[in-house]
């Protein structure tokens, strides 16, 4: 009834989700973090809005010019009159999309409306469409919660500059989490650097490294590495350093971009006295994971006037949506050279 499907993404810029006006030490634009670890994250809540957005455009993008800024227009023409040849499955296949517009993204600006009355007025969520049945709708006539559920986007591999170039730090435990490592003892081990500290590190050490202002012991483990692959870009294993759980907090916040602005005054086009302000961000080439399950509600499905669009066709919607995070980005200043994301979906698979 749930099915899941892992996320994997790769930011291309620097991204910052800001808290909002909440600032620690001499950062006054600080970024989301995970309570219980204290590392930052890409919450689910962000992915959610930004995600819905992003499927509204790819909707609207195939609609013919005609039909496409006013649902009045489209009135009594079947699905595949409104739409251009070239559109996706889930998007022709799917007969509510007709009532599909921007509008079904963002804060629904007519809550009060009923589903019926939407075509005619042309205000708010629609109530109907792959969108608002995907991600959930609030109606005067009838609330639905919604098909699919978000995890945090939490940070999977982190890179930093070291003297021997640029590594990606991690967990032995986030790794195995992440189904990147395989059973031991095969003939495919690879040699990755596990940091460690304790009593043995005189006898047992191969090297150490620098990461950032931390110096650490290394040796080298063997390890059943299945290989890590966003787009064209791989995660080879000598780039990858392990280190015990406990550091991995302390290495990713003090390796953050803090970028630091000026307010610029509007009269005299120079840097205003007194507005300098800093900004944290997540650097380039960090790599997330997360996950995002589809519920299957076709048991309800006797409760709506239509159907319910597909596990397959909003698992390709969204694969069609996320190719935005790649050009529009998530989180601020994405007007600044922030928030490009390389995303990639898993299969489905049952919960
Ligand atoms: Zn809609």
């Amino acid at each position: 009834m749930v099915k899941r499907v892992g996320v994997l993404a790769l930011a291309a810029d620097p991204v910052h989700i800001g808290t909002g006006g909440y600032s620690i030490g001499r950062v006054d634009n600080t970024i989301v973090r995970d309570p219980i670890t204290n590392i930052p994250k890409i919450p689910a809540t962000s992915l959610a809005g930004t995600w819905r957005y992003y499927t509204c455009l790819e909707i609207h993008k195939y609609f013919k010019t005609d039909y496409r800024l006013h649902r009045t227009s489209r009135k009594e023409k079947p699905l595949s009159d409104i739409l251009v040849e070239e559109a996706p499955e889930w998007v022709k296949g799917y007969e509510a999309n007709r009532y599909a517009a921007l509008k079904c993204a963002g804060q629904d600006e007519s809550p009060g409306l009923n589903i019926a009355d939407v075509e005619e007025k042309d205000t708010g969520h629609c109530g109907r469409c792959l969108v608002c049945r995907g991600f959930g709708f609030s109606k005067k006539d009838q609330s639905w919660q919604g098909m699919i559920f978000f995890s945090d986007l939490n940070i999977l591999f982190f890179p930093v500059f070291t003297r021997e170039g640029t590594r990606w730090i991690s967990t032995p435990s986030l790794m195995q989490e992440a189904g990147l490592l395989g059973d031991a003892e095969t003939e495919e081990e690879e040699a990755i650097k596990v940091c460690f500290t304790g009593e043995e590190v005189e006898e047992t050490k191969e090297g150490a490294i620098n990461l950032g202002w931390l110096y650490l012991p290394y040796r080298w483990e063997k390890m059943n590495y299945r290989g890590l692959k966003i787009g064209r870009w791989e995660l080879r294993a000598e780039d990858i350093v392990l280190v015990e759980k406990e550091f991995f907090s302390s290495i990713v916040n003090s390796n953050l971009e803090v970028r630091t602005s000026v307010a610029i005054d509007p009269l005299t086009g120079a840097a205003r006295e007194k507005a300098l302000f800093t900004s944290e961000a997540v650097p380039r080439g960090t790599i997330f994971k997360g996950e995002i399950r589809i519920f299957d509600k076709a048991a309800f499905a006797g409760l709506l006037e239509e159907e319910l669009p597909s596990e397959q066709q909003l698992k390709n919607a969204l694969e069609d949506a996320g190719r935005f995070f790649h050009t529009l980005g998530i989180g601020g200043m994405t007007t600044r050279g922030f928030g490009r994301m390389h995303l990639v979906l898993t299969d489905i698979e049952e919960d």
